[in-house]
C-alpha cells in the first residue's frame, strides 16, 4: 500500500518531490518556503516537536500490540518488528523498514498465546490493557524523543521545564488516541467485522501492505485469536479494525507513499480499511487552535489524492478525519470527489513545477507575502474573529530576524574589516557573502580527454582533460557531472570555453602541483572558435580563499560532514568540514558553536555543490580554516 517505487527522473533534492509540508509553507508565505528550501535556513527545534513524535510513536506501538499475545506489563520491545535496509528509489538513499523477507523473525510467530481467561472481553478490560501498554511504550518513546532532542544541534528551549509541564499531558493524548481507536473497534464489532472478516478468520487475502500486527507481510495462517465460527469477539475486532500506520520501528520517511509519476509524496498516519474502503485519519498532538489548522483540510485532501493516484485512480477514500488529541476531538473533513481531486492535482502539479524550477527563478518570485493568520478555537474550529492581515504572520515567523521582507529584520553583518579573535589585535578583511563569486570562464584547447575513476573510492567516473591556454599554460579539468552536456565536436584538439568553473589547487604524482578547474553543476562547455572578453587569462586563474564574518544561523550535520549555515546582510552560505568528528574538532579548536553565534571564518574555499555555493575547509595537518566566535 504505502510505497510505490516511482519511475521518477527527479533528482534527489529538497524540492524534487512536493510534500504537503512544502505546499503549506508556500501557502503561508512564499518567502518562508524560499528561506527554508532555497537558502536552507533551518528553524530551531523546540521540545514540543519531539512531543508529537513520542505521542504518535506510543499510540502506534499500542495499536500494533495484540492483547492475546502481549500481556499488559510486558516490555515495550516485546512486539518489535524485524527490520531491513532498502534502497527504495534506487538512488542509494537507504531506508530502514519492516522486513519483507520470508525468514524474518516476527514476534507473532514465536510468542505463546496468553491464557484465554486473560483475553479482554469488553471495552473496559481492553482499555485497561491498552492504557497499561501505553504507559510502558510512552516511557520508551519519551526517552527516545529526549535523546534525539538532546542530540539535535538545532535544539532550542529547555527539556526539563518542558517535561515537567507537558509530559503527563502528552501521555493523556496517547490515551485519547486509544479511546478513538477503541470506538473503531466497537464499530467493527457492531458490523460483525465488516466485509473482510470471514477471510481474515481463515488467514485469506492479507493486504500486500498489512497493518503492522507482529506477523510477516506474506502470512496466511489464521491469527491465534481467530475463532472458527460465531459472533466476532472483542480481541478479534481489535485485530481486524487495526488501521495501517507507519510501523514505529521504521526509519524516517521509510513508508512514504510516492505518486506513480514521482512528483508528490506523503506519509499517512492511520488508514482504516476494515469497512472495505479506505478511511484516512490524521493524528495531531495538539488542541488545534493554531493557524496550522487552516492547512489541514488540504493536507487530508492531498492524502486522498495520493491514495487515489497510487491505486490506479479507482479507489476513492471514503472518510477523512483529524484527531486533535489535546482536546480530544475528531474533526471530519469534507471528502473530495474525482473532479476536485483533479483540480487539486493541477494546482499541486503546477506548484511542484514552480518550486522545482526555483534555481532558475529569481528571489522575487517568492515574495514576502504572508497569508492572513486565521483564529481557531479548540478542535480546529474557525472562529468569527477577523484574520490578522498584512505582515502579522511575521510576528511568529522563525525567519523574522533575518528575512529580507520582515518588518522585524535585524541589521546583520556586512563583511569588511574585523578582528580575528579576542586574543589577537590583527584585523582581517572579510568578504560579504553576496560578493563571493568563485566562478571563472576560460577558453583553451582540449588535450587527452578521458573518463577517470575518482579518488578516494575510485567508483565514480568523470570526464577529465587538459586545457591548453598558451605555451606552458594548462589546466587539469575535471567535469564533476554525471551526464555532462558535451557539445558536438568536442574532442582532442577542439577549442572550447568553459563557464562557471572553479579554480583549485591540484596535486597528482604524475603532474605534481598544478592548477585544476573543477566544473560542477553550474558549469557549462561550449565550442569557442573566437575569444571573448569573458575569458580569464591564465595568470589570473588563482584559487580563491575567503574570510567571512557572519551569524551562524543553523547546523546541518550529516554523516562525515560538519556543516553550518552562515548568514550576513548580503546572503547566506553553507560552511562544511568533511572528515568526521575528529576533523571538525580540529577545525573548531575546542570552540563549541551555538545557533546565533557571530563567527569569523578564515581561508575557506568555495565549491559548487549541486548548483549552490558552499564554503569548505579541506582539513590537513596544517589547516588554514578556523571558525571562531566573535568576542
Ligand atoms: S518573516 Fe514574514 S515575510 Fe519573511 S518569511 Fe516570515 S512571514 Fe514571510
Amino acid at each position: 500500500m504505502p510505497v510505490l517505487d516511482p519511475p521518477s527522473e527527479d533528482p534527489v533534492g529538497p524540492y524534487s518531490r512536493l510534500s504537503h509540508t512544502q505546499a503549506d509553507m508556500h501557502r503561508r508565505c512564499p518567502k518562508m518556503w524560499y528561506n527554508r528550501y532555497i537558502l536552507g535556513l533551518l528553524g530551531g527545534s523546540p521540545p514540543i516537536f519531539a512531543m508529537g513524535h513520542a505521542v504518535e510513536g506510543a499510540l502506534n506501538r499500542v495499536m500494533r500490540d495484540s492483547p492475546v499475545l502481549v500481556s499488559h506489563d510486558s516490555r515495550s520491545e516485546t512486539f518489535d518488528s524485524p527490520l531491513e535496509e532498502v534502497d527504495i528509489s534506487g538512488t542509494g538513499n537507504v531506508v530502514v523498514r519492516p522486513s519483507t523477507q520470508t525468514n524474518a523473525n516476527w514476534p507473532g510467530l514465536s510468542l505463546s498465546t496468553l491464557d484465554k481467561s486473560e483475553w479482554p472481553r469488553e471495552r473496559l478490560q481492553i482499555t485497561t490493557w491498552a492504557k497499561a501498554r501505553a504507559r510502558i511504550h510512552f516511557e520508551r518513546e519519551w526517552a527516545q524523543a529526549k535523546k534525539e532532542w538532546l542530540e539535535d544541534p538545532n535544539r532550542v528551549g529547555d527539556w526539563d521545564i518542558f517535561e515537567e509541564k507537558r509530559k503527563e499531558e502528552a501521555c493523556q493524548m496517547v490515551f485519547a488516541g486509544i479511546e478513538f481507536h477503541l470506538d473503531e473497534v466497537e464499530d467493527c464489532m457492531k458490523a460483525n467485522g465488516g466485509p473482510t472478516f470471514k477471510d481474515w478468520r481463515v488467514g485469506k487475502n492479507r493486504p500486500k501492505w498489512p497493518a503492522p500486527d507482529g506477523f510477516p507481510y506474506a502470512h496466511s495462517i489464521p491469527h491465534p485469536c481467530a475463532e472458527s465460527s460465531g459472533e466476532i469477539t472483542f480481541v478479534e475486532a481489535w485485530e481486524v479494525a487495526r488501521p495501517w500506520f507507519c510501523d514505529p520501528d521504521a526509519g524516517l520517511f521509510a513508508l512514504t507513499a510516492i505518486h506513480p509519476e514521482g512528483w508528490l509524496q506523503g506519509e499517512y498516519d492511520l488508514v482504516y480499511r476494515w469497512t472495505g474502503s479506505p478511511r484516512i485519519h490524521d493524528v495531531k498532538a495538539s488542541v488545534g487552535t493554531s493557524d496550522y489548522s487552516f492547512g489541514y483540510p488540504e493536507q487530508l485532501a492531498t492524502y486522498a489524492y495520493l491514495w487515489w493516484s497510487t491505486h490506479n485512480r479507482k479507489e476513492l477514500v471514503s472518510e477523512l478525519e483529524i484527531w486533535y488529541l489535546g482536546v480530544p476531538v475528531r474533526k471530519k473533513i469534507n471528502l473530495p470527489d474525482e473532479k476536485s481531486l483533479l483540480r487539486l492535482e493541477n494546482r499541486l502539479k503546477s506548484l511542484h513545477k514552480k518550486l522545482k524550477m526555483s534555481e532558475q527563478n529569481p528571489e522575487n518570485e517568492y515574495p514576502g507575502n504572508p497569508a492572513p493568520v486565521r483564529i481557531f478555537a479548540e478542535g480546529g474550529v474557525l472562529t468569527d474573529a477577523p484574520p490578522l492581515t498584512g505582515m502579522a504572520r511575521c510576528d511568529s515567523c522563525e525567519y523574522q530576524l533575518v528575512c529580507t521582507d520582515s518588518p522585524h529584520k535585524e541589521e546583520l553583518l556586512k563583511g569588511g574589516s574585523t578582528k580575528f579573535s579576542s586574543t589577537s589585535e590583527a584585523q582581517i578583511n572579510c568578504t560579504p557573502i553576496g560578493d563571493i563569486d568563485p566562478f571563472v570562464t576560460v577558453r583553451g584547447t582540449v588535450r587527452e580527454p578521458n573518463m577517470v575513476k575518482q579518488w578516494p573510492k575510485f567508483e565514480k567516473e568523470y570526464l577529465e582533460f587538459f586545457l591548453d591556454l598558451g605555451p606552458s599554460e594548462w589546466l587539469a579539468v575535471v567535469i564533476r557531472q554525471d551526464n555532462p552536456n558535451i557539445p558536438f565536436g568536442f574532442e582532442h584538439g577542439a577549442t572550447v570555453r568553459i563557464r562557471n568553473g572553479i579554480i583549485a589547487s591540484g596535486w597528482k604524482k604524475s603532474l605534481g602541483a598544478h592548477k585544476r578547474l573543477d566544473v560542477s553543476a553550474s558549469g557549462t562547455i561550449e565550442l569557442a572558435p573566437t575569444s571573448s572578453e569573458d575569458d580569464v587569462a591564465f595568470a589570473k586563474l588563482i584559487p580563491e580563499e575567503y574570510n567571512v564574518h557572519a551569524r551562524l544561523y543553523n547546523f546541518n550535520h550529516q554523516e562525515g560532514k560538519w556543516a553550518a549555515k552562515l548568514i550576513d546582510d548580503t546572503g547566506s552560505a553553507s560552511f562544511q568540514v568533511w572528515g568526521g568528528d575528529e576533523k571538525s574538532r580540529a577545525v573548531l579548536e575546542g570552540y563549541n558553536p551555538e545557533r546565533g553565534d557571530e563567527v569569523v571564518l578564515v581561508g575557506a574555499q568555495a565549491k559548487d555543490q549541486y548548483g549552490q555555493i558552499v564554503l569548505q575547509a579541506r582539513v590537513t595537518k596544517t589547516f588554514a580554516t578556523r571558525l571562531r566566535p566573535k568576542p
